[in-house]
């Protein structure tokens, strides 16, 4: 059997390799000339960690893993407003919790790879996926790049994120499922040794209303930046004439000279993009199927992007991975379907949730995250009262 994996980020790496140890032949097709280095630190936790252990992929994240003291939310002068201890926020997640790079769990899931016996899966970079046919035989994609068509194929699974390309071709265009929750974020990476060093071993958040920049050091000299910002509503659109780092040089002063020596040093191109869901009634087609954020997008307030692609991929890959013939492909895009969407569904209530009180928008309601995260050092304040105590921040 064989498939066509179109991005090869999180969920697709995955997907492919699990598929390839069932015996199929992949080509995973990814748009980047190589792996991404944008991305921020991840929470790592429940189904994807659980998925993680049970297909071997735990060891190779749990080396790249790093070790987290506290998150602080600090004013423009580096005074520290909150302070949420981890192991805290572990128990809150259910015990076990990695925090890893974005482009870490990416390499981690390239790397394993090579559990794959030798031509299973070829992968291509610099390969833009632009259109997808199906007919009773199989089906095709056509591409730009080196490999402009590949031979048809059975499945052709679009693991493309959040802008998926096979989503648009298959199901239709982005608005019909785009659920944007009125923020951008944005991430990049650069060197800065002092703040590194002063820094080291704890997430630095400011404590701001309607933004947060949030940083943390690296094992290199580095420092990985997170901004988070809100989205114009429609119509009070910004200049599109700026460039993304122009936008958020603007968008960020004032909050402290860390943060701005971060932007001072921010590349021309950073990672940038709306915070949004992605929400379908149907995952697959034919022999079309959407795997990832491509489908089931949950935004980075859930906390479990990241954790859900390898879980996503994991099932997708091994319940894919037995049909042995055209036969079996549609009771197994349907178990994969059943399966699955339950568990995004709740991820993505979770994450219109945090929406609500991810920037506050005032003083009031500043006080109330600070007074929120103070209640949780307190014995027997269990997750569900956290939740409760900041939802009612929104009101
Ligand atoms: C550069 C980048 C930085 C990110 N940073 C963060 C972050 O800081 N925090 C956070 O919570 N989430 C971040 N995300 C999102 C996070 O990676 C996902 O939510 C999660 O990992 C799910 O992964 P995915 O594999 O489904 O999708 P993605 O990680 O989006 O991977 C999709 C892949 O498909 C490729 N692709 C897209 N279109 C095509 C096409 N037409 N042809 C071929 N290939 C294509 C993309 O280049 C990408 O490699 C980031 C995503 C990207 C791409």
């Amino acid at each position: 059997m064989k498939a066509i994996v179109v991005g090869a980020g999180i969920a697709g790496l995955v997907t492919a390799r699990q598929l390839g140890l069932a015996g199929w032949e992949v080509e995973l097709v990814e748009k980047a000339d190589g792996p991404r280095r944008d991305g921020y630190m991840m929470d790592f936790f429940g189904p994807g960690l659980e998925a993680s252990e049970r297909i071997g992929l735990y060891p190779r994240l749990a080396r790249m893993a790093y070790p987290v003291e506290a998150a602080e939310y600090v004013d423009a002068k580096e005074r520290v407003k909150a302070r949420l201890d981890y192991d805290q926020f572990a128990r809150l997640a259910g015990g076990k919790v990695l925090s890893l790079l974005r482009p870490d769990m990416e390499r981690a899931a390239l790397a394993a790879l090579d559990d794959v016996p030798a031509g299973r899966v070829r992968l291509r970079y610099g390969t833009r996926v632009t259109g997808v046919s199906m007919d009773g035989d199989g089906v095709r994609i056509d591409a730009d790049g080196p490999t402009a068509r590949l031979p048809a194929a059975d499945v052709v699974i679009g693991a493309d994120g959040i802008h998926s390309a096979v989503r648009a071709r298959i199901f239709g265009p982005e608005t019909e499922y785009l659920r944007p929750l009125g923020m951008r974020a944005a991430a990049f990476i650069v060197p800065e040794a002092e703040l590194n060093a002063r820094f080291s071993g704890r997430f630095i958040l400011t404590d701001s209303l309607g933004r947060t920049a949030g940083f943390y050091s690296l094992r290199t000299d580095e420092v990985a930046a997170f901004l988070v910002y809100r989205d114009p509503p429609a119509g009070a659109g910004r200049d599109a004439a700026t460039s993304p780092r122009d936008r958020l040089r603007s968008e960020f002063s004032g909050l402290g000279t860390a943060v701005d020596r971060l932007l001072n040093l921010c590349p021309a191109d950073p990672y940038d993009d709306v915070v949004a869901q992605i929400v379908m009634p149907r995952w697959w087609k034919g022999r079309a199927v959407l795997v990832g954020d491509a489908c089931g997008a949950v935004s980075l307030l859930a906390g479990q992007g990241g954790s859900l692609a390898i879980a996503a991929g994991a099932l997708l890959g091994d319940v894919l991975g037995k049909a042995a013939s055209a036969d079996g492909i549609a009771p197994a895009l349907a178990e994969f379907e059943r399966e699955w969407q339950p568990v995004v569904a709740q991820a993505q209530a979770s994450g219109r949730r945090a929406a609500s009180s991810f920037l506050p928008a005032n003083r009031s309601q500043r006080l109330l995250r600070r007074w929120v995260i103070r209640a949780t050092k307190l014995p027997g304040i269990d997750r569900l009262v956290a939740r409760q105590l900041l939802r009612s921040i929104a009101k």
